[in-house]
Parts: C-alpha cells; sequence; structure tokens
C-alpha cells in the first residue's frame, strides 16, 4: 500500500493551509486587528476574538522544542521506527507545528532547523525538518 492510502482530513480552517503547502508556501495565520500569529489555522484569534485575518508566508525555520522515536507503524508500508519532531516556529514563536525528521543524525533539544517540502503528489505535499544551514 502507497502513502496516497492516508491523507490528511482537511476541514473548514485547515484546507487552505494544505493548498498553500501543495504550492510549497509556507504560511501562518495573522489576525488582521492584533496581529497575533497563529497556528493551525483557526476561525478566531485567541487573543482578541476577532474572526479577520490573512494568511503571512513566513520561513519555515525554527527550533525543535521536542521529538519522539515512533515505533508505531501508523503508515502502511512506512518504516519503523521514525522520528517525529515539534518545531517551535522562529518568526512565529508562539506556533509549533510537527513533522518528520529529515536529519541523518537524531534531532537535538533547541537545533536550529529548517522546513523543506515532500510531495506526495500534486495535491499534496508535507513539510518535513532537517538541520538549517
Ligand atoms: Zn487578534
Amino acid at each position: 500500500m502507497s502513502a496516497e492510502a492516508i491523507r490528511p482530513v482537511t476541514d473548514r480552517d485547515s484546507a487552505p493551509w494544505w493548498e498553500r503547502t501543495a504550492r510549497h508556501e509556507f504560511a501562518v495565520q495573522e489576525c488582521e486587528t492584533c496581529g497575533t500569529l497563529r497556528f493551525p489555522a483557526r476561525a478566531y484569534c485567541h487573543r482578541c476574538r476577532t474572526p479577520r485575518w490573512r494568511w503571512r508566508q513566513i520561513e519555515p525555520v525554527g527550533r525543535i522544542e521536542s521529538w519522539i522515536v515512533s515505533h508505531q507503524p501508523f503508515l502502511p508500508g512506512a518504516r519503523e521506527p521514525y522520528v517525529v519532531v515539534r518545531v517551535r516556529l522562529a518568526e512565529a514563536l508562539e506556533c509549533v507545528v510537527y513533522g518528520n525528521w529529515r536529519g541523518d543524525g537524531p534531532p537535538e533539544d533547541g537545533q536550529l532547523v529548517r522546513g523543506s517540502f515532500t510531495a506526495v503528489d500534486e495535491a499534496l505535499s508535507l513539510v518535513d525538518w532537517g538541520p538549517a544551514g
């Protein structure tokens, strides 16, 4: 079975993010009222409760905040074990993202990392993380 068998389940808020990611654009939401950056996408600002926002494209750069080694075979055909990292974004410090680790060695807490896009097909790309620079 291929990786295409399991796809992200999108909703009203997350679908535009996945569309951007498929175009290899990395963005978070920016509140039009107070400027708060947020991820994952949601309808209202958690600071000022207004529903007005826009996408803001940022660099997929951040620091490793945590990581796990998964031995659970969620994806048929995926190689276990694999590493999932939690990254705090440098340009949006309130935002964390999760993704697969693509470094040669294990990640280190606080390590500077950069996201890269792995295209599954034309409609789906995943953001993976590896050492920056
Ligand atoms: Zn706001």
